[in-house]
């Protein structure tokens, strides 16, 4: 019963250096023991080859269910082919080693379940159910001939991974139906975004009123607010409302950024969107208005990483791929090496995102008790990141859960 994995070195995020030497033996769906030259019992021996053994990666911002780059195409993927596509999408990713995912608009109980029962292969998910901003938001994609109301939730991708609400009366009800619907964040919209059509980024969304409803109700049902915001201003008011995570931020001054420290406050960073947007967003529709907006915030990716890394605030690991640009997802690896060191990056992907989703000594780590999520890898990503990239090509083993996703060892 269960698998000791032998003749390797382990990558634990938290220690920093490779500890060679050291066994490890999973039982059902957790690491029990960890030590040097264990009993193997009952278990399967897995010789590693002297490879690296390190925990599942986190990946702390995606949407699943956003399978179009021109997120306006998503009114007409109804939710059988959106369902279709996410399996896809999730397939990729823990082929690419992120055992866990967390949603930040789009993914429900669902998907979640289907990946929980083994219904289709995925990472873990931590869901949003659909993201809420105001008329006119980041949430909001219509035209402005649309001048009816938002569409029933239920017929296409698009409204399903939204929500629309003014006024604190309806945010508070939005937030309560989300965690109905099983959501373990409540996503709100606070600033302007790149892949909506009419707002201005740096443009404040929500009232404080509406924020602090949806942040009262996600506290009193034991969870928390996360928010889109791209500007000092708009990360300011999260942080001062009680928001306990900030998704992008590439604005961020030193002033906000000390704000984040001071209320314990993390930052999840998708530098990989805007580039591979740059790069390829126009061939698949993205319009022009939304590729200069992209163009504003680019420039300070790198440096929000660096004003963070000075004042304390840990910064996680995301991608925030849309559709087509999915498979770029372990590129983030590589573009934050300009700034941060090898072992900061693979942390933001382990360790603060444990920290993120509430999981510390359950995930990003491989010590006992922590679910068997673990990678078998060809080299030591200390040395180089690339041994993430290629779609898995260079992870010997994958493993979710004391499963093996996929297993080229003996
Ligand atoms: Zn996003």
């Amino acid at each position: 019963m269960g698998y000791l994995f032998r003749n390797l070195s382990l990558l634990e995020p938290e220690v920093g250096v490779l500890q060679p030497g050291l066994e490890l033996r999973v039982e059902a769906d957790k690491i029990v023991e960890v030590g040097k030259s264990l009993a193997p019992g009952s278990a399967d021996v897995v010789d590693c080859g002297g490879r690296v053994v390190m925990p599942g990666l986190i990946d702390s911002h995606v949407h699943v269910m956003l399978s179009e780059v021109n997120i306006r195409s998503l009114e007409s993927v109804p939710l059988t082919l959106g369902t279709a596509r996410a399996a896809k999408n999730m397939r990729g990713m823990i082929d690419r080693g992120f055992t866990t995912v967390r949603d930040t608009g789009g993914a429900d109980w669902g998907l979640k379940q289907a990946v929980d029962e083994g219904s289709i292969p995925g990472p873990r998910l931590f869901i949003a159910g659909q993201a809420i901003g105001p008329t006119g938001g980041h949430s909001d994609p219509r035209r402005r001939t649309d001048i009816f109301g938002a569409k029933c939730h239920c017929c296409n991708a698009m409204a399903f991974s939204m929500n629309v609400s003014d006024g604190e009366r309806e945010v508070r009800k939005a937030a309560r139906e989300q965690m109905r619907q099983g959501a373990d964040q409540v996503k709100i919209m606070m600033s302007g975004g790149v892949a909506s059509p009419y707002d201005p980024l740096d443009s404040l969304q929500f009232s404080d009123a509406e924020i602090a409803a949806a942040v009262e109700e996600a506290h009193a049902f034991g969870r928390y607010v996360c928010a889109h915001a791209y500007t000092p201003k708009a990360i300011t008011r999260a942080a001062h409302a009680g928001v306990r995570t900030i998704e992008h931020g590439n604005l961020i001054d030193a002033a906000s950024a000390k704000l984040m420290a001071e209320k314990g406050m993390f930052l999840i960073a998708n530098l990989v969107a805007y580039y591979a947007m740059k790069e390829r967003a126009a061939e698949f529709g993205m319009n022009a208005d939304m590729l200069e907006k992209n163009d504003l915030v680019i420039d300070g990716a790198l440096r929000s990483l660096e004003i963070c890394h000075q004042a304390g605030v840990p910064v996680a690991y995301g991608s925030d791929l849309l559709g087509q640009l999915q498979v770029d997802q372990s590129r983030e690896f590589l573009l934050r090496r300009e700034v941060l060191s090898n072992l900061d990056i693979i942390r933001s992907a382990t360790t603060i995102g444990a920290q993120v989703t509430r999981t510390e000594g359950k995930l990003g780590t491989l010590k006992p008790g922590a679910f068997a999520d673990l990678l078998v890898l060809d080299s030591n990503p200390l040395d180089d990141l690339a041994v993430f990239q290629d779609q898995g090509a260079h992870m010997a083993a994958i493993m979710k859960g004391g499963k093996f996703h996929t297993c080229r060892l003996g």
